[in-house]
């Protein structure tokens, strides 16, 4: 099986190390270093450093955002009848909300209810109905059910400012 290799990796190992066989048997040779190798190769690793450098810096805006949501008001949705509330987590637990972080996690499916709705009238319950071999038919949902999930999949970032649903 033929080995792929980095063919810009493949460049910079030859910068680093070369040999030249000779009579007296093998030895490392360094040539001057070939601007065209050597400054791609500089700039590469310098934008790796920036892409690493701006990994570190958005996980760490999630970090700070997720410690946010403890304190901070967000908007509460209840999928099962619709009510919203822009509260705290502590309000919001208080209230009988089955919300994250207190309840569940963000981004993670599970139920999202207002303390006046049953939790087995929720998509995930529904879905844990089902039985294993059965697959859940996504195709199968409303309107109001896909923008469930997709809340979800956006949290807590989806959870900051107001939805507004188009009127029609
Ligand atoms: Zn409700």
């Amino acid at each position: 099986m033929p080995i792929r290799m980095d063919y810009k990796r493949k460049n910079r190992y030859k910068v680093m190390s070369r040999h030249e066989v000779t009579d007296s048997g093998c030895q490392k040779r360094m040539d001057e270093p070939r601007p065209e190798i050597v400054d791609v190769a500089r700039k590469e690793l310098q934008e790796e450093a920036e892409s690493f450098h701006e990994v570190i810096e958005r996980k760490e805006q999630e970090k700070q955002l997720l410690e946010s949501m403890n304190t901070r008001p967000f908007w509460h949705y209840c999928e099962v009848c619709g009510k919203k509330e822009y509260i705290t987590a502590e309000q919001a637990f208080n209230n009988g909300w089955d919300y994250p972080p207190h309840i569940g996690v963000f981004g993670v499916l599970s139920q999202r209810t207002c303390g006046d709705c049953p939790i087995t009238s929720t998509l995930w319950f529904r879905m844990m109905q089902k039985k294993r071999e059965e697959t859940f038919d996504a195709s199968a949902l409303t309107p109001e059910e896909v923008r469930f999930v997709e809340r979800v999949k956006g949290e807590p970032a989806s959870l900051l400012e107001e939805e507004l649903v188009d009127a029609k």
